[in-house]
């Protein structure tokens, strides 16, 4: 029999007739032929208010207190779900986290799922229940409730549809392979299907107030498009970036253990946007969301001995705190000196200041920070491929005088630091310089291709790609990270122009120069290691070094006269590939640990959820390679 998980976030069960919607909703699913799980979250906005209640007692309300506390908004409305789903004659039954055995590590308020117990959950499916599960909670070791971060309960049902879904496969349940209803084997993706394409045995539906992922937030930009197909990848970045639509960590799980997955709205039976595996079509769609993540920090330490180990003494003082590192601007560094600038959740400020101000004691360096600062992103999986993406988007932000105070590319995306009184305008410019209100194929336009792809892509077998040999041995650590490759590149040079004037336009002027003479740009990191002082870096083909340092120095003569441009044709590029690289904040620090036991030194540093890169000495590109790959054993 097939399993659908179904997630009801806060607004869907914000009151009795809200939670009695989704009651029906799920008793429906359960008559169609298929065992129901239903994860649930607080009603509305307790959770807020319960963190509003904390405050009132304490500024700084222990972490374990605070999850004893939090959980309780999640155990109402399990509560409440299964008395509806009872009165309206169907069997049911609530479960605690802990009585179903989530089990987390000890990270209070951000723990992560190590593993789940499925046993207790078979058995009341068996008996023909609608299983109730509380999101957002686990218990650790010790019998110490957890939450899982803010938005958690996504990650609850994915990992669940996961779970049931590779205890499935692995034969676990064999005597019920085959008895999938006829339906799931053939139906085609309509607008009223549910969470099981064909061939699939377990789905996942996460129910909101939206009927699914748009090209950004609906309540900043009105014109936002929704989107019908997006791939995991694409998601996956966009929610590490600050689209609040689904916790990215549900989408770390979805990707690794192949789960389909649905977000759609609770008030309608509309259909909402399908996430897939990566689709051939979506590479020439070059964006196709952008976000905006209001509450950032920056901070800036200068004056760091330019050394190997530098960036690994920093970054694992702050990982070991569980601290999410975001974006990170590495400067190249002159007279023995580098600066490194980092932003990191404005919440987190506190804590990362406490880590790093007796730490840049120690090294004679300063330590600086900014806290009104947003990042505005562009995601999209043609960028891979694509040109001019950079560009496009620097020249809308110069258009409107909106000052780039950082930026990072990485594989797929690209994000710029603002001043947080900008940070709306600067999505709302950006959202229209890359056109993603107008219908598009895979978001308003014929999905068809896009649909075939899926049925394509879940026709093979379950676990491709990076997921693992043996799907149930990785659920005994369910959360651990992913590193599938790690690669070298040594095709690129790159530029640097040091003492840039810090002005809205200047960095959009130079990358006009570059585009203009047909070179692609690879990875860009700017910063402001000094006030007023810009330090821009990008790396392009090797071939066209020199012309790009022609084009560079007859730009910044007429833009800054000071500035100083130089260029560097040995370097090399190391990635590290996997999934959810960036919010492991262990990934990076073990590739900075590894780098620096050897003494090669990090020389510009880019991150993303799908992806680690630094730049070394080209000299020891080989040898850099070659740590990584044993140190992550690929
Ligand atoms: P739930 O409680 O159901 O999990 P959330 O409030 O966490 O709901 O997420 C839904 C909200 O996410 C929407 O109301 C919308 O304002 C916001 N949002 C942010 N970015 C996006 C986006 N790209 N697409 C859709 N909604 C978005
Ligand atoms: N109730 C939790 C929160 O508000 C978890 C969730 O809604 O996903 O963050
Ligand atoms: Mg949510």
């Amino acid at each position: 029999m097939s399993l659908v998980v179904q997630k009801f976030g806060g607004s869907s069960v914000a009151d009795a007739e809200r939670i009695t919607a989704a009651a029906r909703r799920a008793i429906r699913a359960r008559q169609a032929g298929n065992q129901v799980i239903v994860v649930v979250s607080a009603r509305g906005d307790t959770t807020d208010e319960l963190i509003e209640l904390a405050r009132e007692i304490t500024e700084q309300p222990p972490a374990r207190e605070m999850d004893m506390l939090l959980s309780t908004g999640e155990q109402i409305s399990i509560a409440l779900m299964a008395m509806a789903i009872q009165s309206l004659g169907q069997p049911a039954i609530s479960f605690t986290g802990a009585q179903i055995g989530i089990v987390t590590d000890s990270f209070h308020t951000k723990a992560r799922i190590k593993n789940i117990s499925t046993q207790r959950i078979r058995h009341a499916l068996d008996e023909g229940k609608v299983v109730i599960v509380a999101g957002f909670q686990g218990v650790d070791e010790n019998y110490n409730i957890t939450t899982l971060g803010r938005g958690g309960s996504d990650t609850t049902a994915v990992a669940l549809a996961a779970v049931m879904k590779h205890e499935h496969a692995s034969g676990v349940r064999s005597q019920e392979s085959g008895v999938r209803s006829q339906e799931s084997n053939t139906s085609e993706l309509t607008p009223d299907s549910c969470a099981l394409p064909p061939g699939q045995e377990v789905g996942c539906e996460l129910y909101t107030d939206v009927d699914g992922v748009y090209t950004t937030d609906p309540r900043l930009v009105p014109e936002a498009r929704k989107i019908d197909f997006i791939s995991y990848d694409e998601v996956l970045e966009l929610a590490s970036v600050g689209a609040n639509v689904l916790h990215s960590r549900s989408i770390e799980f979805a990707k690794k253990f192949d789960v389909p997955l649905q977000k759609r709205s609770s008030f309608s039976d509309a259909e909402g946007t399908w996430i897939v595996p990566e689709a051939d079509w979506m590479r020439d769609i070059v964006v196709c969301g952008a976000a905006l993540l209001k509450d950032e920090a920056r901070v800036m330490i200068d004056g760091v001995p330019d050394q190997p180990g530098i960036s690994h003494r920093i970054f694992s003082a702050i990982a070991e705190q569980n601290i999410v590192v975001d974006m990170i601007a590495q400067n190249v560094g002159s007279g023995g000196k580098a600066a490194i600038g980092f932003t990191v959740l404005r919440n987190e400020l506190p804590a990362t200041l406490a880590v790093l101000r007796p730490l840049a004691i120690e090294m004679g360096a300063r330590v600086q920070h900014d806290e009104d600062v947003s990042k505005v992103s562009v995601v999209g999986t043609g960028m891979r491929t694509h040109s001019g993406v950079a560009e496009k988007m620097f020249a809308a932000l110069a258009s409107e005088n909106i000052n780039m105070k950082m930026i990072t590319t990485g594989d797929i995306k690209i994000s710029v630091l603002v001043d947080k009184a900008d940070g709306v305008r600067a999505l709302r410019v950006v959202h229209q310089a890359f056109n993603l209100h107008l219908p598009r194929p895979g978001a308003g336009l014929a999905a068809a291709p896009a649909a075939q792809q899926l049925f394509k892509r879940r026709a093979t077998p379950l676990v491709e790609e990076s997921a693992p040999k043996d799907p149930l041995a990785r659920l005994a650590s369910m959360e651990d990270i992913v590193v599938s490759d790690v690669l070298l590149e040594m095709g690129h040079g790159r530029i640097t122009i040091a003492e840039l004037a810090d002005k809205p336009g200047n960095c959009s002027r130079i990358f006009q120069a570059i585009a203009a003479g047909g070179i692609v740009v690879d990875v860009i990191v700017q910063n402001l290691p000094q006030v007023g002082r810009a330090e821009l870096s990008f790396s392009v083909p090797r071939g066209d070094l020199d012309r790009a340092m022609a084009l560079t120095q007859d730009v910044v003569r007429t833009i800054d006269p000071h500035a100083r441009v130089s260029a560097d044709a040995n370097i090399a590029k190391v990635f590290v590939l996997g999934v959810g690289m960036r919010t492991h904040t262990g990934v990076a620090r073990r590739m900075f640990g590894e780098l620096a036991a050897r003494g090669i030194n990090i020389g510009m540093i880019n991150t993303s959820e799908v992806c680690v890169s630094v730049v070394v000495d080209r000299a020891r590109g080989e040898e850099a390679l070659e740590c990584l790959k044993k140190a992550f054993s690929v």
